[in-house]
């Protein structure tokens, strides 16, 4: 199957309201022309040196998402570009995110991520973490960033029930959280990868980030 057949499967398959993000980490400039040319315009990527260069040899019209874990040292290359960071765990990341946004004089869109997984190694915030996040002064000092909702990843398992369990203790964190801070922009719920997104969007995903399913395997 070409990229193109691939990603018109799965885009016409989505239900509405869930954005489908191609993940393309690895991938050659090539294959994103061809998604590109298939209609796709948002791409995630994991690495931000890789996504600033892709950035400079594509169309400006493609929102750039970054999926992966962000050091703090390298964030200011994509602040100039980025449409939407993913993978926020902590209060000094997103410092370092609003201290560059606002040189840039810009807002800058942000998912707080969530550790829901079982695994030990996968990044995020525990939801008591999150709450004290979004109730601390600092947090509210911040004005060039814009928490935009939530992103989690589930446990990497054959076991379905594990995986739709873990969705849906995300999808009650994102609910709470909407309702106790009230954000008005808050209506993010990223969660589903290539093995998982049926599951995710059963339990209300609203963005799926899809890399080997469009791209091949890498
Ligand atoms: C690589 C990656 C994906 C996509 O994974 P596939 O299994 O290829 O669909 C999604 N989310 C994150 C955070 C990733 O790092």
């Amino acid at each position: 199957m070409s990229i193109q057949d691939n990603l018109h499967r799965i885009a016409s398959n989505l239900p509405e309201g869930v954005t489908l993000v191609a993940v393309s980490k690895t991938k050659p400039v090539s294959d994103l022309l061809t998604a590109y040319q298939a209609g796709q315009r948002i791409f995630g990527e994991n690495r931000i040196q890789e996504m600033t260069e892709k950035h400079a040899a594509l169309p400006k019209d493609i929102q750039w998402h970054m999926i992966g874990h962000v050091q703090s040292n390298k964030v200011r290359h994509m602040i100039p570009y980025v449409a939407l960071i993913h993978g926020v765990d902590s209060l000094k990341l997103l410092q370092e995110i609003d201290r560059q946004a606002r040189r840039a004089q810009r807002t800058v869109d942000c998912l707080l991520q969530v550790h829901i997984a079982e695994e030990e190694s996968k990044f995020g915030l525990s939801a008591a973490e999150l709450d004290q996040l979004l109730q601390s002064a600092a947090f509210a000092a911040m004005e060039n960033i814009r928490i935009r909702g939530l992103m989690g990843m589930a446990t990497f398992t054959e076991d379905q029930g594990q995986v739709e369990k873990e969705f849906r203790s995300l999808k009650s964190i994102f609910d709470n959280t909407r309702e106790k801070t009230g954000f008005p922009h808050f209506d993010i719920l990223s969660m589903g990868m290539s093995g998982d997104y049926d599951i995710a969007i059963g339990c209300g995903s609203t963005m799926v980030r899809i890399g080997s399913l469009i791209f091949g395997e890498r």
